[in-house]
């Protein structure tokens, strides 16, 4: 709740409206580090991850096609789904990394093993 003494007539004020735009339109994505020997290709993967996007899920938004659901689990295709949830993945994704969430997942696992990871089940060039 904002503070009455920002509010006029319903209108947010000075120095407070600023910072409240930021709030509300700061990217999700904030600062991330990557390693330095990381390509360019997979900083772009990594990023699209991180905010749940990804060329996979997400292209029928362009196309018009119906959104994209797991063939397996009859479920949407999520980059969740697919990092993280998708069942027949489980035995290569223990391999590398075992977590809960993408936040889980983006917070403690090296780039690195996560990119090896889509490289093992093949989504590589899919996402
Ligand atoms: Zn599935």
């Amino acid at each position: 709740m904002l503070p009455s003494s920002v509010l006029t007539n319903g209108k947010i004020y000075g120095i407070v409206a600023r910072e409240i735009n930021y709030i509300l339109f700061t990217p999700t994505v904030g600062i991330v580090k990557h390693s330095k020997n990381i390509s360019r290709y997979d900083s772009v993967l990594l990023n699209r991850l991180r905010i749940g996007h990804c060329r996979l899920t997400d292209s029928y938004l362009l196309s018009g096609d119906d959104s994209p659901t797991c063939q397996s689990c009859g479920i949407p295709l999520t980059v969740k789904h697919i990092l993280v949830e998708f069942a027949n993945l489980q035995d290569i994704r223990e391999k590398y990394f075992t977590v809960s969430s993408l936040a889980d997942l983006f917070d403690r696992v090296d780039n690195h093993t996560v990119i090896d990871f889509i490289k093992e089940i093949h989504f590589y060039h899919q996402l």
